[in-house]
C-alpha cells in the first residue's frame, strides 16, 4: 500500500514521544551543550603530545625523532629537534622537540603518527570543540598546546592508557635488568681476571733478571742460589 512506509515510521515516533514520558532511554535528544553523549573509547579527533609527572618539558616523551613528520600523510607535523638532551622515562639523555607544532586544519585525524611513535608519546585527543574565527594561526597547534598529561590521556583512553603504562613498565623493566645483568658480568670478568694467574710473569722475571727461573721482579736482587 502507498504510504504504507511513513505510517510505520511516523508509529515508531509516536511510540518513543509517548514512551519518553515514562522511560529516560526514550529520549533521544540531547541538550548540548549543557548535556553531551558520553564518547566511545576508541573516538578519535586530533593528536597531543603525553608528558609523565607535572612537568610538560621534562616529562614529555617525544624524543623528536621525526618519524610521524615523515610518515604523516598531508604533512601537517613540523619538528625542531632540541640542541641539548634531557633524560627519558628510562634515564637515557635524549633529545626533545624544541619546535612541535600540528596544523589541524590540514589534519585527517588519520592516527599514523600514533601508528609509527616508539616512544608512545604522541596519542588522540578527544576535544572536538575547537572551533576557531581565525582560519591560519588560531589552528596551528603549538607544543605548549600539545603537551598534556598521562593523566588526561587515561582520563579520555582509559583503556589504551593503562596497557601503555604496562608496556612502558616492562619496557623500564626489562632496560634495568639488561643493565644489572651487564654490570654482574663485567664485575665477574674482572673477578675472573684478577684470580688467574698470569702465565707472561715469570718470563717476563727471568728476561728482567736473567736468571732461570726467578720470580723475581724486574728492578728487585734476585735471591741467592745455594752453591754445590
Ligand atoms: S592524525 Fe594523521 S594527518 Fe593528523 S597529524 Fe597524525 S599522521 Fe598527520
Ligand atoms: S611524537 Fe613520537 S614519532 Fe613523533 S617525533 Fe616524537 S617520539 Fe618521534
Amino acid at each position: 500500500m502507498i504510504g504504507s512506509g511513513i505510517l510505520k515510521g511516523m508509529a515508531v515516533t509516536l511510540r518513543n514521544f509517548a514512551g519518553s514520558y515514562f522511560d529516560k532511554e526514550r529520549l533521544i535528544t540531547v541538550q548540548y551543550p549543557e548535556e553531551r553523549n558520553p564518547l566511545p573509547e576508541n573516538y578519535r579527533n586530533f593528536p597531543f603530545l603525553i608528558y609523565d609527572g607535572d612537568d610538560p618539558h621534562a616529562g614529555l616523551r617525544c624524543v623528536a625523532c621525526q618519524i610521524c613528520e615523515k610518515e604523516c600523510p598531508p604533512q601537517c607535523i613540523y619538528i625542531i629537534k632540541s640542541k641539548d638532551k634531557k633524560p627519558d622515562y628510562v634515564g637515557k639523555p635524549q633529545f626533545y622537540p624544541a619546535v612541535f607544532d600540528i596544523d589541524i586544519s590540514v589534519c585527517m585525524s588519520c592516527q599514523i603518527c600514533v601508528e609509527v611513535c616508539p616512544f608512545e608519546a604522541i596519542k588522540m585527543d578527544k576535544d572536538f570543540e575547537l572551533s576557531q574565527r581565525e582560519r591560519f594561526n588560531h589552528l596551528l597547534l603549538r607544543k605548549e598546546q600539545l603537551s598534556k598529561s598521562n593523566h588526561y590521556y587515561h582520563k579520555i583512553h582509559p583503556v589504551e592508557a593503562g596497557a601503555v603504562d604496562k608496556n612502558l613498565a616492562d619496557a623500564a623493566a626489562a632496560a634495568e635488568a639488561k643493565k644489572k645483568a651487564a654490570a654482574e658480568a663485567a664485575a665477574k670478568a674482572a673477578a675472573a681476571k684478577a684470580a688467574t694467574p698470569n702465565p707472561e710473569a715469570p718470563r717476563q722475571s727471568e728476561a728482567a733478571t736473567g736468571v732461570p727461573g726467578s720470580t723475581s721482579a724486574p728492578g728487585q736482587t734476585p735471591p741467592e742460589t745455594t752453591k754445590p
